[in-house]
């Protein structure tokens, strides 16, 4: 894993500008085996930033979406890339990523509300396609799940759905999150700055 420490690093900087920009604090890159960042892409449904992003301010501004968006044409039909991605895709992104080259993806944190990786044994059409997902676990797990929920926390009406989900997927994080939000350790209204936020979750 050592070699994907440098993509995780680049996928919090970019999911923070995201956040910061008014859009999803969440990020996706396409790597090759030896871990070279091939391709990259964050969420931008909110914000016109001029970033890695080709596709912008539309329903399908996904981080995923543009991380295959941006792949170069010669690396289109390599079997041997790697998707990484802050948050477990949702329906739209993994059926973009049935359609590549891309057989393997590796993600940050779940989302158990569009989350959509248990399609992959569920459907007759994907699970022919081979794909496989690891979850990674850990401290990027923990980072990553952060960047997601501040960015509900700042979007999201407070009684939807999804927050019952998360905190029930994952109650020791959301829990943390919650006390630095309400000691204002964190604040949902300015910019965050990735170093801190690790150091936060320390
Ligand atoms: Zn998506």
């Amino acid at each position: 894993m050592t070699e994907s420490v440098g993509i995780w690093n680049e996928l919090v900087r970019l999911a923070v500008e995201g956040y910061n920009a008014g859009s999803l604090g969440i990020a996706a890159a396409i790597a090759d085996q030896d871990g070279a960042i091939m391709a990259k892409g964050r969420n931008q449904l909110s914000d016109s930033l001029d970033s890695c992003n080709k596709i912008k301010m539309t329903s399908i501004a996904h981080a995923e979406m543009n991380a295959l968006n941006n792949l170069p044409p010669e690396r289109q039909h390599d079997r041997s890339l790697t998707l990484f991605t802050t948050v477990e895709p949702c329906p739209m992104c993994l059926g973009a990523v049935a359609m590549s080259s891309i057989r393997k993806i590796v993600i940050g944190s779940a989302d158990p509300y569009a989350g959509s990786i248990r399609l992959l044994a569920k459907d007759d059409y994907l699970t022919k396609k081979g794909i496989s997902a690891v979850f990674v676990g850990g401290r990027a797990e923990e980072i990553c799940y952060a960047l997601h929920y501040l960015s509900l926390r700042r979007y999201v009406r407070p009684n939807h759905v999804i927050f019952d989900q998360v905190r029930s997927r994952y109650p020791a994080y959301t829990k943390k999150l919650d006390e630095l939000i309400d000691s204002q350790q964190l604040t949902l209204d300015g910019p965050i700055e990735a170093l801190q936020l690790m150091k936060l979750l320390d």
